[in-house]
């Protein structure tokens, strides 16, 4: 850009002199050439000719207006007809004062009247005018996103602000349109195709908000965002993208998912409202069918119910409101069936909101980063427990946490689990440490370091949730673990469907290839636990034996142990 520039400034910028009259062709010509490089043409065919030739370096052109054969109306509606030539300034010549008007209509930049002025003002004239025109240019090629032609976010931003200024009565709605898995779509059939899509859609949202008076722009790659005034049916901008799709592009597998906030809230801030839409579009994140929802009241619901979790996090920290329940693991091989370990899984008694489940915050803390402290004081909660039932009953009861795939990326991570375990004085073999089969398939070497490090001094890692991260059988040979969970869906219909059944048979193939241990959990019924059992499952946790339960109430099954 700045060469481009710059060049630009070194050289003399292009000008075309249309005139019919040679004298007066030959005048403006001699005015303008210490500073323009002039071009000339006699009629208005030539003009045209010479502007379709070079008008990507053209800055101006100077037209006559009366002229035979084609008259400079003519050329100028012509240049306007052509979405690469309307972008030329035409400073219009004539003599007729009732034409100045008309030429201005018609998208004249200015005019000069015949006869000529002093040519400083003639030159004063064409040096406003190309200079207007090549800061606007710069100013749109910034405001609008060269693929879709839409605003650029800021700028949007913008006009929704202008918009509500303008027009405080007109209701208004958040359209948030996403294309499903894009990031797979540019990485199977290449940029060029992933490009296409988004001008496709880009062309409907496009035509969208120009039918309905509201504005638009294209958001972090393949997002865009509307703001129209309300809609009785937006539902139809989904199928129109569909539609439109299906027409030009062959493979028809793109699916647009679509978030739509009515009515919006005007007192909200305006980057909140679209977080309210950008809400709800996520909530249809790979469901297929269903691929419109509305921000609607459960849904603001759930924000402030987990709004406020986040707020009172550190204060129910400090205050010992989170709890620590454990749930049994059996060993079911040998001739008598023993307690070989348990689950930590942490719990939040509420002062006012009651006994929370970790569903429902788990998640919400891992994307704020609380998760960090969270997790940090239940280990340290866990190896302290571990410690008083060795002092109290005299064996080991090794306990499994579950460790964060956020956790994992936090750099003092092993140091953390190390120091943990060092103050509490127990060894390394007896705590567990439970890390999610999605973990590893998203940074591995940064991950796979760590977890290496830490099986090294004899933690033993169980991979959880198994079957659900799509790590490939090559991947799984080579990762440090000493345990494999199933993943409670490999469970809950083993009895009915022999499918499953056959696909706990080839994760013990897998199982014992590797040479590590399989647990089930999730296991309530007899006929589970019989299947598993015969499958060859090692361990087996679930409400088939206990919940999960405080630690005084566990203390019956070690007593039993
Ligand atoms: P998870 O690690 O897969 O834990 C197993 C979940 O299955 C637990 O849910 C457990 O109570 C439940 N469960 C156990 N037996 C049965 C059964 O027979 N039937 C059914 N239907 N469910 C059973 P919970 O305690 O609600 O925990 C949910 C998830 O929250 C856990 O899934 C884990 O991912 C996460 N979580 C729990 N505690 C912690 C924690 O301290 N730190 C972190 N980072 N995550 C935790
Ligand atoms: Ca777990
Ligand atoms: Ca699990």
């Amino acid at each position: 850009m700045k060469e481009f520039v710059e060049g630009r400034l070194k050289l003399k910028r292009k000008v075309l002199v249309v005139d019919d009259e040679e004298v007066e062709r030959r005048m403006l010509a001699h005015m303008l050439k210490a500073k323009y490089d002039v071009l000339v043409a006699a009629d208005g065919q030539e003009a045209l000719d010479i502007i379709k030739k070079t008008h990507e370096t053209l800055s101006l052109v100077l037209l006559d207006l009366i002229m035979p054969k084609m008259d400079g109306f003519e050329v100028l509606h012509e240049m306007m007809k052509n979405d690469k030539l309307k972008t030329i300034p035409v400073i219009m010549l004539t003599s007729e004062k009732s034409a100045e008007v008309k030429s201005l209509k018609m998208g004249a930049a200015d005019f000069v009247p015949k006869p000529y002025e002093m040519p400083e003002v003639i030159l004063a004239r064409i040096g406003r005018t190309i200079q207007l025109y090549e800061s606007n240019r710069i100013i749109s090629a910034t405001k609008t996103d060269p693929l879709t032609g839409l605003f650029q976010r800021d700028y949007f931003m913008n006009y929704v602000e202008i918009a509500d200024n303008y027009a405080p009565d007109i209701q208004r709605d958040i359209i948030v349109l996403n294309i499903n898995r894009f990031h797979i779509i540019n990485e199977i059939h290449g940029r060029d195709y992933g490009d296409l899509v988004l001008s496709e859609v880009g062309m409907c949202v496009k035509n969208y908000v120009e039918r309905n008076r509201g504005v638009a722009c294209r958001n972090n790659g393949d997002m865009f965002y509307l703001y129209v005034p309300h809609q009785e049916n937006p539902e139809e901008l989904l199928w129109q993208v569909h539609v439109q799709l299906e027409d030009t592009i062959e493979d028809a597998q793109t699916r647009i998912r679509m978030g739509i906030y009515s009515n919006v809230d005007k007192s909200l801030e305006i980057e909140k409202r679209f977080d309210c839409a950008l809400l709800a579009c996520n909530s249809v994140k790979g469901n297929y069918k269903a691929s419109i929802a509305y921000y609607d009241k459960a849904m603001h619901e759930k924000e402030a119910y987990e709004e406020r979790l986040i707020m009172e996090m550190d204060k129910a920290l400090s205050e010992g409101q989170f709890v620590v329940y454990y749930q049994p693991k059996y060993a079911i091989q040998g001739t008598k069936t023993v307690l070989s370990s348990a689950e930590a899984l942490v719990r939040w008694k509420h002062p006012e909101l009651g006994m929370i489940n970790p569903e429902r915050f788990i998640s919400v803390f891992e994307n704020n980063g609380m998760i960090h402290a969270l997790d940090h004081y239940i280990w340290w909660k866990v190896a302290g427990q571990i410690a008083e039932w060795k002092k109290k009953f005299g064996v080991t009861v090794p306990v499994s946490v579950n460790v964060s795939r956020i956790d994992l990326l936090e750099s003092n991570f092993v140091e953390d689990i190390c120091e943990i375990v060092k103050e509490a004085e127990i060894f390394p073999t007896e705590y567990l440490l439970e890390i999610t089969e999605s973990a590893y398939t998203e940074d591995s070497a940064g991950i796979l370091a760590k977890v290496n490090e830490l099986r090294c001094m004899g933690f033993h890692i169980e991979m959880d949730d198994f079957g659900t991260g799509y790590s490939s059988l090559n991947m799984i040979s080579s990762l440090p673990i000493d345990v494999i969970k199933l993943d409670i869906g490999f469970v809950r219909h083993i009895h009915e469907n022999d499918r499953d059944y056959k696909m706990v048979e080839i994760v013990m193939e897998i199982a014992k290839l590797l040479g590590v241990k399989v647990v089930a959990e999730g296991v309530e019924l007899e006929a589970q636990h019989e299947l598993l059992k015969k499958a060859g499952v090692d361990i087996i946790q679930g409400y088939y034996y206990s919940r999960p339960v405080p630690p005084e109430e566990f203390e019956k099954f070690i007593v039993n142990k």
